[in-house]
């Protein structure tokens, strides 16, 4: 029998064997339940239909809910499925909730939060998931929402569900799981200054088709893997699920254990390696030296392209932002490009979290507390001309028409976000290239498809952000 894989392992350890093989179907315990304002109604419906109106979940510790999709919004219904969770939390007595307390009975747009650090609030789950310590190496993670796989990045093993599934899960506490082969993406090389993460996710996506790693392992390794930010492993973990992917993994390593020991409350859990002798579905390669900027073009993540054939596209709008491309380090690699200049589109920006929206604030251009009249992050943005909202989905998923930043027209915008399928972003015959917040930075400067190249030739130093 071969060795096990990183999530070969968690999957048995979950299902209290020795051994699991690919194909293998499964019970596992689950470690975390996670749902949020869109599907966490439906959720909650099943559950009750299911298991009973008067029944309990399976762990109230367990169940972490995190409203973060369509908050800034006067639409009535989404306040309404704020006020379902709210509900069940108080029904449940559930532990882990981030209330968007701004968001009330009354009609209209809620006011945004005033200070980030004021508020219950946490923005897109899956940035607030490992913020507050819900994430941890060797664990289980389920989600209502398919980009829960950006867990991954800590080596835990997590995968977005629908809202039946998860309805059984908040009642057993499990789930049934067929073991997923795994295909290994290895990377050779030091990051260099021009690249990030997302251009590796694109190469990778653009190789292999957006079915190229159905209801497979994602597992990314290499020294590359290495030299990146534990933020920028979440992005490539992010769009596992842009190739089909059951679950994106990456190994564990100083920076993922200072992360995890500093913010979870939970002491004992188990890190997982691949195994010499594990078994791969197939094997890839790049060098990370010989890798240039990238695109995916409209109308789907793997139709790459190289920022540099593309430098004759036209654009309306640029768009900074989501779970993908709206962490702190995103923010000080596009706020490095745009500092001292002006935005040719409108540009806008939107953390990730308010903890990111915190840092945006807190932190300097290198990452670390500013001083004195140093500009922020934020002031430097804005300073270029940026529109900067609250944290928040905004309009990676379009949402309703008042969203800020939603393509309300058939514009063509290019945006550090993971889909771009027509009407994602809003309006169904606008254009979205996806690409990394160097690329979309440069882009903004120009109002054309720009290779960073142009603007950045030495690394940019992201300093403790993102970091414990
Ligand atoms: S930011 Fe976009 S991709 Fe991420 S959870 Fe929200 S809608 Fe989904």
């Amino acid at each position: 029998m071969p060795g096990m894989t990183i999530t070969e392992k968690i999957l048995a350890k979950h299902a209290g064997k020795a051994t699991t093989a690919p194909g293998e179907n499964v019970w596992v315990d689950v470690d975390i339940l996670m749902t949020h304002d869109v599907c966490g109604p439906g959720t909650i419906g099943i559950f009750h239909e299911r298991f009973g109106r008067q029944a309990k979940v399976w762990d109230r510790d367990r169940v972490v809910v995190i409203p973060d999709h369509y908050i800034f919004t006067a639409d009535d219904k989404c306040h309404r499925n704020v006020q379902i969770l709210r509900d069940f939390v108080k029904e449940q007595g559930l532990k882990y909730y981030y209330d968007p307390e701004f968001v009330t009975n009354h009609p209209g747009m809620p006011s945004p939060y005033k200070d980030p650090t004021k508020t219950s609030y946490k923005g897109v789950c899956h940035k607030a998931l490992p913020e507050e310590g819900h994430v941890r190496p060797g664990e289980i993670l389920l989600g209502t929402d398919s980009h829960t796989c950006t867990a991954g990045a800590f080596g835990q093993f997590a995968t977005g569900i629908g809202n039946t599934d998860a309805a059984f899960t908040l009642g057993t506490g499990k789930t049934w799981l067929k073991v997923p082969p795994t295909m290994k993406f290895t990377f050779q090389g030091e990051i260099p200054p021009y690249l990030t993460a997302k251009d590796l996710i694109l190469a990778v996506i653009g190789e292999i088709g957006v079915d190229g790693a159905t209801y497979r392992t994602m597992y990314f390794s290499g020294d590359g893997i290495r030299s990146l930010t534990l933020e920028d492993r979440m992005t490539l973990t992010n769009m596992a699920i842009e190739a089909g992917g059951k679950n994106g993994v990456c190994d564990v390593d100083e920076k993922t254990l200072e992360y995890v020991r500093a913010r979870s409350n939970v002491p004992a859990w188990e890190v997982f390696a691949d195994d010499p002798d594990a078994a791969y579905n197939a094997t890839y390669e790049w060098d990370l030296s010989t890798m240039e900027p990238l695109v995916a073009k409209p109308h789907s993540p793997d139709n790459r392209d190289t920022a540099r054939n593309c430098r004759d596209v036209k654009l309306d709008r640029a768009y900074i932002g989501s779970c993908t491309g709206g962490k702190i380090t995103d923010m000080i690699f596009a706020a490095n490009i745009l500092k001292g200049n002006k935005v040719r589109i409108p540009t806008y920006v939107v953390p990730g979290s308010t903890e990111v929206h915190r840092d945006m604030k807190r932190l300097n251009l290198r990452g670390v507390e500013r001083q004195g009249n140093e500009k922020s992050i934020e002031d430097v943005l804005a300073d270029a001309g940026c529109l900067l909202g609250p944290s928040g989905c905004a309009a990676c998923l379009g949402g309703p028409s008042d969203t800020f930043g939603r393509l309300n027209e058939p514009l063509l915008c290019i945006s550090t976000t993971n889909r771009n399928f027509p009407g994602r972003m809003g309006d169904k015959k606008a254009g979205v290239y996806l690409a990394s917040p160097l690329t979309v930075a440069a882009s903004a400067l120009t109002g054309y498809v720009t290779d960073p190249r142009e603007y950045v030739t030495t690394r940019i130093d992201t300093g403790l952000a993102g970091v414990a």
